[in-house]
């Protein structure tokens, strides 16, 4: 089969991802909502998968890190403290022919893809390097004039003719309490981690936690995207996975890398090519970090943002203590080098903050495959979901071959014994051949097949997704070939 281009992969595995009820676009009855998306029957089932995969690594693999759920709304002030009422802009363009409104960096970054597809690696890194540069508030109009410089036209009109550059805030707000006149403005938060910052004091105390220590937190996040695009990579209501680990002042550049370390390798479990991940480290830091870097994975539409590790030195704690009048410090009754305690300090933070769509986007993208089987007499293909199988929907299809002889009794019978450790679905409609392959496409491990043999001897067939060999098993060995395969011990270990 050729090699399909980017682009035509990609729309494959959204329309594969409508198809089998992975993903669906948000109020689809009325056309739609734009960038919000819902998660259908299996894609439900692989984002709790994903979001299992990163709390056990997170939370249960670490001794020192606890997780906690906390609430979307918070109080006003939090969003001040952390500069998001005054700083979480987005350098908005606008295209006076069109009169269609663009992010300016993402201008740019489309350009630096561009660049880097046409193999023109220099260019790339030097737009990379500039852009970099003018993302501060008082550089922001040097935003216009490297658009500009590097002839990009509005993908709309065609034309060149830009506004300036203008800022505007991410945020949702609405209004607290019955009466929208006289009640208090509230924000839908833009993220996680201040939920985290809050609680630093609450957690710390109840569970007695001794720095070095980590709380982390899954849950949604609301930003008012201008230009929301390619698929669930860029939405306005969307889910986050984020750690905030609290360090000695002065430890920080060492876990830094230590998290960015831990970080990838726990991509790099899901059996991802190595090359089709990389760091992308800031050059320039927003004021409260002093490191910095994004893990990037290699989109069809490019090398883009998946996970974030920010060194954000003690800002955000600082901010809240000074906002709210209440100390954000930890005593430390460890002893330095002198022998002495290291007393009060407000600890130093390193971030590593995962959006959890954009991981289910990249693991659709990286286990979808459309195999050519064709022999010399006969065409064929099939498409295969090959997803981990800890991450898979469903780890295990029990089909009867036929629907009489007594078959689809026994066949319930075993999938009444593996249901309670493993998501299996049963199926007796259709020839076994298109049962296979449906199993194949939502990336189920395993498919086991119950035929009149299986009523004598109590063995069945089981068949591998991935390889398609078959063999004969006894039904009293499937949970443990099942749950070697499934386990978490496959990943974390
Ligand atoms: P970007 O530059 O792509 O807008 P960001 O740097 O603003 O991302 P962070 O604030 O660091 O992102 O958020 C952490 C993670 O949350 C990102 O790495 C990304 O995976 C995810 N994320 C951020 N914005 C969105 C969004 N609008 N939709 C889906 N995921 C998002």
């Amino acid at each position: 089969m050729a090699q399909k281009n980017n682009d035509e992969q990609f729309k494959n595995v959204i329309s594969h991802a409508k198809e089998y009820g992975f993903v669906f676009q948000s109020s689809e009855i009325y056309d739609g909502l734009s960038a919000v998306y819902d998660y259908g029957q299996l894609g439900a089932e692989l984002k709790n998968n994903i979001k299992t995969y990163w709390w056990k690594a997170m939370v249960q693999m670490h001794e020192n890190i606890v997780g906690i759920d906390s609430a979307i709304f918070m109080h006003p002030k939090v969003w001040k403290a952390s500069g998001h009422v005054d700083g979480f802009n987005d350098p908005m363009i606008d295209n006076k022919d069109s009169k269609k409104r663009y992010r300016a960096d993402q201008l740019l970054e489309d350009k630096i893809a561009r660049y880097e597809k046409d193999g023109k690696t220099d260019k790339a890194a030097k737009l990379q390097a500039d852009m970099d540069a003018a993302l501060t508030a008082e550089n922001l109009p040097q935003l216009k004039v490297l658009i500009e410089e590097h002839e990009i036209a509005c993908p709309v009109s065609g034309t060149k003719n830009w506004t300036e550059v203008r800022q505007f805030n991410l945020m949702f707000s609405t209004q607290f309490g019955a009466m929208a006149e006289g009640s208090d403005e509230v924000y839908l938060r833009p993220e996680t981690a201040q939920g985290i910052f809050v609680n630093f004091l609450n957690v710390q105390k109840s569970g007695r936690m001794k720095i070095p220590f980590g709380i982390a937190q899954i849950g949604k996040a609301f930003r008012n995207e201008v230009i929301a695009r390619q698929f669930i990579m860029r939405m306005r209501e969307f889910e986050q996975m984020e750690m905030q680990f609290f360090v000695r002042p002065g430890e920080d550049k060492k876990w830094f890398e230590y998290w960015k370390e831990a970080r990838l390798k726990w991509h790099q479990a899901l059996g991802t090519a190595p090359e089709k991940y990389r760091y992308h480290d800031h050059v320039k830091l927003a004021h409260y970090a002093n490191a910095a870097t994004d893990i990037e994975f290699e989109f069809p539409f490019g090398f883009k943002e998946v996970e974030g590790i920010h060194s954000r030195t003690d800002f955000d704690l600082t901010q809240h203590q000074e906002y709210s009048g209440k100390k954000m410090q930890y005593f430390d009754n460890d002893l330095n080098e002198d022998g002495k305690p290291f007393g009060n300090y407000v600890p130093y933070v390193i971030e590593t903050s995962i959006g959890l769509d954009r991981m289910f986007l990249l693991t659709m993208i990286n286990a979808f495959e459309e195999q050519d089987l064709s022999t010399e007499d006969k065409q064929d293909s099939r498409t295969l979901l090959r997803l981990h199988p800890a991450l898979a929907p469903y780890k295990v299809a029990v089909f009867p071959l036929t629907k009489k002889d007594g078959l689809p009794e026994k066949a319930r019978e075993i999938m009444n014994t593996l249901k309670f450790d493993f998501n299996c679905i049963y199926e007796e409609k259709d020839a076994i051949g298109k049962r296979y392959r449906r199993q194949d496409a939502i990336g189920t491990p395993f498919c086991i097949t119950v035929d009149h043999q299986s009523l004598e001897d109590h063995t069945v067939t089981i068949r591998h997704r991935d390889s398609m060999d078959q063999e004969r098993v006894a039904i009293a060995d499937l949970a443990d070939i099942v749950g070697k395969a499934v386990s978490w011990k496959t990943l974390l270990a």
